[in-house]
């Protein structure tokens, strides 16, 4: 199955979040990864949002990897999309459907890197642990907030802020209350905070692998202004680097797509960053 016909297959899963449903989507992976050879576990808080967790042995000469990503998706209520959302269709060199670019076209790069790997067609330098989550898009609460075991913060949002580095959810308080005014009583009733200093440990090697297949591009960070699953995992000291690689035309309108009518991805993106995974995979 070549990436573009597994990011077919992942969209055809209807895994709109909520409610999420994604244990077919899961199970379907699940098969993908024991054809290649893996044993996944599943971990489930509700048995139709389960979590999949695979490993493949490296030879012991860095610490473990982790591939992390989401296979729910938000909704496409009220959008005027052009193709069957959950059609797959594959269009003049695109898939298009939700989730082709959010994520679960880069979930097909990684699970086909990793079922490369799994394979012993990748030498990774330590083991690969691939996660396949839920509920990424409504909170994380079946996902991997779940999945991580942090002792829960509750949620019940009023009102959803994102706050840059270095800020506290006091300071957004403060800002609201000057524009809104005292006479509204603020209760803080969630805040998961980010990593304090990112780690960019691997930052240099992520930008080699895209400069050699792409000598032209200038690999630069990014400060990304939704919020992921990232938080969680950096409770572990994990740091996570978004790495979604996807060479595109100058006019696809990729950010626009995200979360949007007519999500898609091209064939040749798909192909490029299944690529740059695989590298990355032999060298952290
Ligand atoms: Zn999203």
């Amino acid at each position: 199955m070549t990436p573009a016909e597994l990011l077919q297959r992942l969209i055809r899963f209807d895994t709109t979040n909520p409610p999420g449903n994604e244990e077919e989507c899961i199970a379907f992976v699940r098969g993908v990864l024991e054809d290649a050879g893996c044993e996944p576990e599943l971990y489930a808080k509700d048995p139709a949002r389960p979590n999949l967790v695979a490993r493949v042995p490296g030879k012991g000469k860095s610490p473990p990897l982790l591939i992390q990503g989401h296979v729910d998706v938000v909704t496409t209520s009220g959008q005027d999309w052009q193709r069957p959302p959950f059609g797959g269709d594959l269009v003049d060199g695109e898939v298009w459907g939700r989730g082709a670019i959010d994520m679960k076209g880069p979930m097909a790069m990684y699970i086909s890197a990793f079922v490369r790997a799994a394979r012993g067609e990748l030498e990774p330098p330590g083991d690969l642990i691939l996660v396949v989550l839920a509920d990424e898009e409504n909170g994380g609460d079946f996902g991997a907030k779940f999945l991580v075991n942090v002792v829960p913060s509750r949620i019940d949002l009023e009102l959803d802020g994102r706050l840059l580095p270095g800020f506290t959810p006091d300071d957004l308080i403060a800002e609201v209350r000057e524009l809104i005014g005292d006479y509204i009583e603020f209760e803080l009733v969630r805040h998961d905070s980010g990593p304090s200093d990112p780690d960019y440990t691997h930052f240099d090697m992520l930008g080699d692998v895209l400069r050699e297949l792409d000598p032209e591009g200038i690999p630069m960070p990014l400060l990304q202004g939704g919020v992921t699953d990232a938080r969680f995992f950096s409770q572990l000291g994990i740091q996570t680097y978004g790495f979604m690689p996807m060479r595109l035309a100058d006019d696809f309108p990729v950010l626009r797509l995200v979360h949007a009518a007519d999500e898609r991805i091209p064939v040749a993106a798909l192909a490029f960053g299944t690529e740059a995974v695989c590298r990355v995979l032999q060298r952290f």
